[in-house]
């Protein structure tokens, strides 16, 4: 097992990791910009390094900067959490190099499949259902139209380097192919400096339903369900529960096995993600993420497993540490975003938090970083906390959330909450009868 882990991240992920390193027994280094000197996660480590200014370019996302915080502290391992480094292949290279173990999948399974174009080539490889779409990249607008009227329209132009649904434009008919093309190649272009764009058949009413896997690198795999993120504002998600209302306990294992075997196949080793749309029964692989979610804390309060816990024990060369058939699924858990925001603009609301009394009581969890007083600096991700709650079943779990959601009291600073508190009260949410489309529909009603 490791002596020291660094954690490469910020914020509630960085909190998350740090108490499965604590329970583990490993020493913890916490990194941090300028901005986030008083920042939770920094006052909870053993030891703190300072790597930079507040641009993430250069801290969180300096890769000379994290090596010198693990040679200055001697740490053997580096956890990346979800967003900055997570899933750069290249930095997980360079870690290998230096005998320090990256806590995550292989650099070259990292590469792959973030080219969603290679990653998609590879799922159907492997036996999974993909979204109808072009092979491959495609170039000129003559060949755009050729694929898109083979296809029927509507359909969806996607960056292949892709990511935080950045990159992605519907065109309802030939009439908008042109612009929809232009305008995801220039998004591409500046965020990810690749505008290299494919096509997909865009689905008009699907649900978002991922599967958990866990691989050790061997060839053994295993799944943990599924957990449904419909519920998206600007292809975003915001609201997350598991299981899917959408499937039942055959479907589930179907689609979990025809993953988990794909793992096998693929020797993936560590926590993934593979996320589909699912419609009219069918399911289509969309991407993989080789990391952790920000929603896996779904998926262990319905089986009871710590996701970090099995991430770290895989990465020190441990084996999976239960089989298939032992992972039980038990009740229903939903989770919320807490994000510091409009509730309805989603404009950011950084800023003083004035007072702050966070939920408790049986089946309810906040995995959060912040604390009355802290100031949310403009620089980073909203997302400021999330509440899970858990329930024997659905409505027990959405009686739970009502609950919850009206204890949480977070004030100097606009919120999500007020928006779920209107969310859990529609007949569609209560009743898991929602698409990927709902929440935009919803709030351009009211
Ligand atoms: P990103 O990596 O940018 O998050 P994804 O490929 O994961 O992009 O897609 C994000 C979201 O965009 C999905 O959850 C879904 O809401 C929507 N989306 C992606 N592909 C399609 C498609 N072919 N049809 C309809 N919606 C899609």
């Amino acid at each position: 097992m490791f002596d020291k882990v660094l954690i490469a991240n910020r914020g509630e992920i960085a909190l998350r990791i740090q108490r499965a390193c604590k329970e583990l027994g490993i020493a913890t280094v916490a990194v941090h910009s300028t901005a986030d000197a008083d920042a939770m996660h920094v006052r909870l480590a053993d030891e703190s390094v300072c790597i930079g200014p507040p641009p993430a370019a250069e801290s969180y996302l300096n890769i000379p900067r994290l090596l010198a915080a693990c040679e200055i502290t001697g740490a053997d391992a580096v956890h990346p959490g979800y967003g900055f480094l997570s899933e750069n292949a290249r930095f997980a290279e360079i870690l290998e190099e230096h005998q320090i173990t990256f806590i995550g999948p292989t650099s070259e399974h990292i590469r792959i499949m973030g080219d969603k174009i290679e990653a998609k080539e590879t799922a159907k490889r492997l036996g999974i259902p993909v979204v109808p779409g072009s092979d491959g990249a495609v170039g000129s607008e003559t060949e755009a139209m050729k694929v898109a009227k083979g296809m029927g329209f509507p359909v969806l132009i996607k960056a292949t380097a892709g990511g935080g649904g950045r990159g992605m434009k519907v065109a309802h008919t030939a009439a908008d192919l042109g612009l929809a093309l232009s305008t995801a190649r220039s998004e591409a272009k500046a965020a990810f400096g690749n505008d290299a764009v494919y096509i997909e058949k865009y689905l008009q009413k699907p649900r978002h339903i991922e599967v958990q896997v866990f691989g050790d690198g061997q060839g053994n795999a295993i799944h943990l369900g599924e957990r449904d993120c419909s519920l998206q504002r600007r292809h975003q998600k915001i609201l997350e529960e598991a299981p899917s209302p959408a499937l039942n306990a055959a479907a589930r294992a179907k689609i979990g096995e025809t993953v988990a075997e794909a793992m096998r196949k693929l020797k993936y080793r560590g926590a993934g993600t593979v996320e589909f749309l699912f419609e009219d029964g069918e399911f289509y692989f969309i991407e993989m993420n080789t990391r952790l979610q920000v929603e896996h804390p779904v998926t262990e309060a319905i089986t009871g497993i710590d996701l970090v816990l099995e991430q770290i024990r895989i990465a020190a060369g441990g084996s999976l540490s239960i089989k298939q058939k032992d992972v039980q699924f038990s009740g229903h858990a939903i989770e919320c975003r807490i994000n510091a925001e409009n509730p309805r603009t989603f404009r950011p609301s950084p800023g003083q938090i004035t007072y702050w009394h966070p939920p408790g009581g049986l089946g309810v969890r906040v995995d959060s970083g912040v604390y009355q007083g802290y100031r949310i600096p403009p620089y980073y991700d909203s997302l400021i906390g999330k509440l899970i709650v858990h329930g024997k079943t659905r409505t027990e779990c959405l009686m739970r959330l009502k609950r919850a959601l009206s204890e949480f009291v977070i004030d100097g600073i606009e919120t999500t909450i007020p928006l779920f508190n209107e969310l859990i009260a529609q007949p569609d949410i209560a009743n898991g009868a929602y698409d990927i489309h709902w929440l935009e529909k919803y709030l351009a009603q009211s």
